[in-house]
């Protein structure tokens, strides 16, 4: 054990625990460990202890990390949670498995050509912006209804969920309640929302997918 395979057991019981706290059922919420930052070597003990979905941000970064450690161990999802530029859609459908910004327009058609492409239909998460930031990636919670039809019935992709990163300031609780809305009223059954400060309040609001990074892989070096 390394002091990553421990938090990340502490990270696994506190999502059981939540689970069984809040009537859901018991492995309905997917941990994504999120080892953006973190080299193969961090991860690879991680990925012993049975771990096999992951997330990472940027698209370059995953894509120098992950092919070899999908070589040495079989299984890995690797989701996308960061902002996508429309010119690294190729390489977003090629690295990774589910996509979980989708924001405008423009990605969303970029997306799907590639899927087509590859032959890699990807399911994907549209990003909402609960808090309304200006300087958050993410739609508005009044243009959701028309976004996910867009993506659906325009375009066709295949949109599982909402995606959401509350304001940094605020209690995420109302965050993770207007999503789960938003989400329900468009038919909508998955919810990628928590991270490490508040994974067990998102699961008591229907998180089906956890977003969790320096809780199992301790602080982040930007440097
Ligand atoms: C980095 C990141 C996370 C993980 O953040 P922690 O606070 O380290 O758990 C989750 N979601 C997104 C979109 C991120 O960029």
């Amino acid at each position: 054990m390394n002091a990553a395979t421990d938090r990340l057991e502490t990270v696994k019981a506190d999502i059981r625990d939540a689970e069984r706290d809040h009537g859901r059922d018991p492995g309905s919420v997917t941990l994504i460990a999120v080892s953006k930052t973190f080299e193969a070597d961090d991860i690879r003990p991680v990925l012993g202890a049975g771990q096999r979905v992951f997330g990472e941000n940027r698209v370059q970064e995953a894509m120098h990390k992950w092919p070899g450690l999908r070589e040495e161990f079989a299984d890995i999802e690797l989701h996308l949670i960061g902002p996508l530029q429309s010119n690294k859609a190729k390489e977003a459908v090629a690295t990774f498995d589910v996509v979980h910004t989708v924001d405008r327009p423009k990605i969303a058609k970029a997306l799907k050509a590639e899927m087509d492409k590859q032959d890699r239909h990807l399911p994907c998460f549209i990003q909402v912006n609960t808090g309304e930031e200006p300087q958050k990636a993410g739609i508005a919670p009044r243009d959701v209804d028309d976004f996910v039809r867009y993506c659906r019935d325009e375009v066709g992709l295949n949109i599982v969920g909402l995606m959401c990163i509350p304001p940094v300031e605020e209690a995420p609780g109302e965050h993770f309640a207007l999503l789960e809305k938003i989400a329900r009223r468009n038919g909508l059954a998955q919810l990628s929302m928590g991270m490490s400060a508040d994974y067990s309040v998102a699961v008591g609001f229907g998180a089906t997918h956890v977003r969790v990074g320096s809780a199992i892989f301790g602080s982040r070096d930007y440097a």
